[in-house]
């Protein structure tokens, strides 16, 4: 084995909840470790929209979106994240979808977070290229931002690498994370270095065979993979902002709840493809004006990652255009590319998975498709828990 370093907090994983727990230890004041498998992160963190919406979520976790809000923006100040401040939109394709978005604005109102109902006639000021027949109304919340996820955690990493009393490793996969005799923590990598910290969280997403496979394969965590689109550049179209849709307003959080949530449900027959493949429609566009549209969501139980297809299903692509094409009238839907994404989450209503061992070891995953907007904050509330504030 060779040469030994000593750290406060040894972080696995680069994605988003390594990286800001990286973040806020470093403000602590703390001596961090980061390692990261690949040369750069290439799992979730890169693979989603880049959507930051408090707004879809329950009040517990609005809260922590709320606070990345704040976070993304404190260093967009120092680093250009990619960060764009242009709102999001949920837009209504009928009466009973209206009516959740009213009753949404009016607990978000409460709650002392900005939203503003918007008219067809609005929707369409805006959103030129948005089908009338598609539209009854929106609601737009205008402090919600989103970022390019191919550019931003890695603006992130070399923000973080200019910190004092920090170091990173890419390119190094931990096979074994334990606590020795001495009751700190020991990382060993696959190529037989060793590092030491008093403490560690493994943030490593939905790899449940490296690291404590039996604790992962033996908890209710499920893995959920996601198939994504994005059209060739339409630099002529303005989609600003984060776009959501009547099948969001039907699955987003935030919407449970509205006094009207169960009646609706009652009311609702999903079409069976659209249900079985759990597809939604959403919509940002890049800064080359391409947009990426998405996504469809297929589980599986950690204990049978393997049942996931490893091919994408041109059915759930083809539909996902089909319903795309009814909200926006586009010169053309070419695509340039599509990808699948995979994260975990559980059905824990704390809304994340942890796992301690030997009051040292943090496993900390399975925060399903809220990461981007609830992590930066989250991960602060998290860290203080393991340092006991
Ligand atoms: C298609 C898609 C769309 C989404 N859209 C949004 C959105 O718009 N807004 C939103 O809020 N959320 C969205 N999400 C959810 C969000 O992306 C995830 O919640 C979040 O990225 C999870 O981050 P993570 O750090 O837990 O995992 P990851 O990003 O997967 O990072 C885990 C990292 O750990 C590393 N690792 C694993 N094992 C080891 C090891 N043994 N040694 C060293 N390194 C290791 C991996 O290489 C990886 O980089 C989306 C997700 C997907 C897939």
């Amino acid at each position: 084995m060779s040469n030994q370093k000593k750290a406060d907090l040894l972080v696995i994983g680069g994605g988003i909840l390594g990286a800001f727990h990286a973040y806020h230890a470093i403000n602590r004041g703390l001596r961090v470790i980061l390692i990261e498998r690949d040369p750069r992160p290439r799992g979730a963190t890169v693979r989603n929209f880049g959507q930051i919406v408090p707004s879809g979520m329950d009040p517990h976790w609005q809260k922590y979106g709320r606070e990345s809000l704040r976070i993304y923006q404190t260093l967009q100040n120092q680093c250009d994240l990619t960060v764009k401040t242009e709102g999001s939109i949920y837009l209504a394709s009928d009466q009973d979808e209206l009516q959740l978005l009213e009753e949404l604005a009016a607990i978000n109102s409460e709650n002392g977070y900005r939203s503003e109902l918007w008219t067809p006639a609005k929707c369409h000021e805006q959103y030129p290229n948005l089908r009338r027949e598609y539209c009854k109304g929106g609601l737009y919340f205008p402090d919600e931002i989103s970022v390019n996820p191919r550019q931003m955690i890695h603006r992130v990493h070399q923000l973080l690498s200019a910190c004092e009393n920090y170091e990173s490793h890419f390119n190094t996969s931990v096979k074994e994370c334990s606590v020795n005799d001495n009751g700190s923590v020991v990382a060993v990598t696959t190529e037989n270095q060793e590092y030491v910290a008093d403490r560690a969280i493994i943030c490593s997403g939905h790899d449940f065979r490296t690291l404590y496979p039996d604790i992962y394969r033996s908890s209710d965590l499920q893995l959920v993979q996601l198939q994504m689109l994005r059209t060739r550049p339409l630099p002529q179209v303005h989609v600003p902002g984060n776009v959501l849709t009547g099948l969001t307003i039907r699955r987003y959080e935030s919407f449970h709840q509205c006094p009207s949530w169960l009646d609706f449900l009652n009311r609702w027959q999903p079409d069976s493809f659209q249900q079985q493949y759990g597809i939604h429609l959403l919509f940002k566009q890049e800064i080359d004006g391409s947009i990426i549209i998405g996504d469809s969501h297929q589980y599986a139980a950690a204990s049978e990652a393997n049942d996931l297809p490893f091919t994408q299903q041109t059915a759930i692509n083809d539909y996902m255009l089909s319903e795309a094409n009814q909200i926006f009238a586009l010169p053309n839907w070419d695509l340039e590319e599509s990808w699948t994404g995979i994260y975990s989450q559980t059905p824990d209503p704390k809304g994340y998975f942890s796992h301690v061992i030997e009051d040292r070891i943090h496993l900390l995953t399975g925060i399903g498709g809220k990461g981007m907007t609830a992590g930066p904050g989250f991960t602060k509330d998290y860290l203080n828990e393991v340092f006991d504030d």
